[in-house]
């Protein structure tokens, strides 16, 4: 990549996102998550066999965790889209920067060119995959970026941006939650586990509040597909996702895990 294009993606970069770790809070309650339904519009995500699509699954999903969230405790929550219309990735973790969210879901469903393909798993950023799957779905989720006419390839431009913006004690909140919501997932459904991972995902680049995203089943198994198209198998998957913040906010709040702004404290001196 030439220089130029480096410091002008560079720039792009920080005027969307302005400097990192600037918004601090100093108490350590979760009053606001933003969910993110992935896709939508133009942007349909994965295709089931019979042609059920992610965005559809993500948003139903989303909806029905912001609904027991909100019903059941005094957290807000707004997602970062509510319809069948394309956010930009970038957009969609500036809208949760911009908010001041303590907590950022992104939902999403899997795809495999195997059919037989199975399980749930769930992400937090990382600059190198966990392995090569892990690789192949960043590359998937990070191809809107492409069809959207901005050319960053996760391979090379977003290392330079992402090796600037991680910060350990976020990135350890993220894992926390994304073991929480894999530990809630494997006692509601009866596939396999396939663990938390890592992954250069742009849609959590621009994260300062602990953040993952979540692959709930893979929609390109027929099987699984059918169970998508169930409204108490997404009753279910909401119900865990919800059950599983709540057990992070419990964590979070007694203090049992290093918090991100500490760290941040601390860097600063
Ligand atoms: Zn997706």
């Amino acid at each position: 990549m030439s220089r130029l294009r480096f410091v002008l993606i560079a720039a792009l970069f920080l005027v969307i996102s302005g400097p990192a770790y600037s918004s601090e809070k100093d108490n350590r309650g979760i009053s606001l998550i933003v969910i993110d339904p992935g896709h939508g519009g133009f942007d349909s995500g994965a295709k089931g066999p019979t042609g059920l699509e992610e965005k559809d699954v993500a948003l139903a999903v989303a909806k029905r965790l912001k609904e027991l969230i909100e019903k059941k405790t005094n957290i807000k929550v707004i997602l970062t889209r509510d319809g069948d219309y394309f956010v930009p990735l970038d957009e969609r973790t500036l809208f949760a920067k911009n908010n001041n969210a303590d907590l950022f879901i992104s939902i999403h469903a899997n795809a495999a060119r195997r059919n037989a393909a199975d399980g749930f798993e769930t992400y937090f950023l990382g600059l190198e995959a966990s392995d090569d799957d892990a690789r192949a779905v960043a590359m998937y989720e990070n191809s809107v970026r492409n069809m959207g006419g901005k050319d960053l390839r996760e391979s090379d431009d977003l290392r330079f941006i992402l090796s600037d913006m991680l910060n350990t004690a976020t990135l350890n909140e993220s894992s926390i939650l994304a073991e929480a919501i894999q530990k809630g997932f494997e006692r509601v459904m009866k596939i396999e586990n396939r663990g938390v991972k890592q992954a250069p995902f742009i849609v959590l680049s621009g994260a300062t509040m602990p953040a993952v995203l979540t692959e709930i089943a893979f929609i390109s198994n027929p099987a699984q597909e059918k169970r998508l198209r169930d409204t108490s198998f997404l009753n279910k998957i909401s119900e865990s996702l919800y059950n599983s913040i709540l057990g992070y906010k419990k964590i979070y709040e007694e203090k049992t895990i290093p918090i991100a702004s500490d760290e941040r404290a601390e860097q600063k001196q």
